[in-house]
């Protein structure tokens, strides 16, 4: 078994945490206070080739392995989270979608603009009543001849108002219930196309998050993605390799707070020494350092099965799971070592605590997880 990473993959590595210390961290605490997009980074990583990771060159992506792409989400999510999302939808969501189901057309015409970053991508799925339950989709996009009519609601949609192309899944032979799905492109600024208020959240602030309102909204048929009724296997499908993007983005949030922790411990006194000389601190630690590691290789063999064309929907959620259990607890634990000057903004790891949530929550909650794991393995 080798768990060294290539050349290559550390050249990447590096490359993300240099980026992150030097154009993410640098106003980091001010963008979440302000719920401020960041514009100007997600330009900066377009150039690093960050939001087209997986998609071959030939529509302008990097052609690089998933592996590499957890690298990068890791090192981005140490520093902040709302920028590491707005990486994650477009490459695992948006991206890989498209360049997976899409037909030669709409790649020509969308995905080298999404991989390159001329515009980002949103993968518009949940809605007021239909969250873990999918299937419940009440949008309809019905069938007119040569074109869809959308109506309906999407709700929480990441990169709401800053997408230019929005994945849009919506249910078209309602009697065929989820097998009557489909997945369709829409343009921003398409008439009857609104983008709603943006949420006003606990964590990854930065990110915008938005409703999206659909009013007879009129959509070409080339832009419904596979056949007609794969709506919501191409939901699923791509769902199961962004939560290798999810979960790799825990792991870079636990990492991060890891990190501060044990620096602070470090430089911090109490009772005349350093606080990591007392036991109850360094066992901290210990824990922490080594739930994060079992985290990475969780993450990495998610992401190394993905490349090898091996089913990656067990060890998918599997890394899922445990890394956002892992990123909620270590960075609890970091705000602890913290003391009182973890509970303020200053020191960064009372943000990381709230970012964390969330990755228990999007893409699959953790007890959907639990579902997908426990099915999988029953079926055996
Ligand atoms: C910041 C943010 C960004 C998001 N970005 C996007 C996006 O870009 N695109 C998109 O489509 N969606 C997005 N979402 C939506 C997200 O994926 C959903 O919130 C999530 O899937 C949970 O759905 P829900 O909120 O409706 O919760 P519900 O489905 O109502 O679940 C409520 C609770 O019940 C539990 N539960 C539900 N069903 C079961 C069951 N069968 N067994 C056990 N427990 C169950 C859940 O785990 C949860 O704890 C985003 C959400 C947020 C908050």
């Amino acid at each position: 078994m080798d768990f060294t990473l290539s050349e290559e993959q550390i050249m990447i590595q590096q490359a993300a945490r240099d980026f992150a210390q030097n154009e993410l961290l640098p106003g980091v605490i001010e963008r979440d206070d302000a719920q401020k997009f960041p514009a100007e980074q997600v330009k900066k990583m377009a150039e690093l080739g960050f939001l087209g990771m997986m998609v071959d060159l030939k529509y302008g992506g990097s052609g690089l392995d998933t592996i590499s792409y957890a690298l990068v989400m890791e090192e981005l999510s140490k520093i902040d989270a709302s920028a590491s999302v707005i990486v994650s939808v477009n490459n695992s969501l948006v991206c890989w979608g498209l360049e997976t189901y899409g037909s030669d057309a709409q790649k020509e015409k969308y995905l080298s603009r999404l991989s390159t970053g001329q515009c980002i991508g949103a993968f518009c799925l949940s809605e007021p009543e239909a969250g873990s339950d999918a299937t419940s989709q009440k949008t309809t996009a019905l069938d007119q001849g040569d074109h869809y009519v959308l109506n309906g609601t999407k709700n929480w949609i990441t990169n709401g108002n800053s997408a230019d192309i929005y994945l849009v899944i919506a249910q078209t032979h309602i009697s065929k219930g989820h097998k009557g799905i489909n997945a369709i492109i829409v343009e921003k600024g398409t008439p009857g196309f609104e983008v709603g208020p943006k949420e006003n959240k606990l964590g990854i602030r930065g990110s915008d998050t938005h409703s999206l309102i659909f009013n007879d909204v009129k959509v070409p048929k080339e832009n419904r993605i596979g056949e007609d009724g794969f709506g919501f296997k191409f939901a699923m499908k791509t769902l199961a390799g962004g939560r290798i993007g999810i979960a790799a983005q825990a792991l870079g949030i636990a990492a991060g707070a890891y990190e501060l922790a044990k620096k602070y411990s470090k430089e911090r006194k109490a009772f005349g020494t350093e606080i990591s000389n007392h036991q109850a601190i360094a066992f901290k630690l210990a824990d922490m350092h080594t739930q994060i590691e079992a985290a990475r290789h969780l993450v990495y063999k998610a992401a190394w099965d993905k490349d090898q064309g091996n089913d990656y929907d067990l060890s998918g959620a599997m890394a899922k799971l445990y890394a956002s259990q892992v990123a909620m607890d270590t960075a609890v634990e970091a705000v602890q070592i913290h003391g009182g000057n973890g509970f303020v903004k200053d020191y960064h790891v009372e943000r990381m605590m709230r970012d964390a949530k969330i990755t228990q929550i999007y893409e699959g909650t953790s007890e959907i997880q639990k579902i997908v794991i426990s099915r999988s393995i029953l079926r055996d």
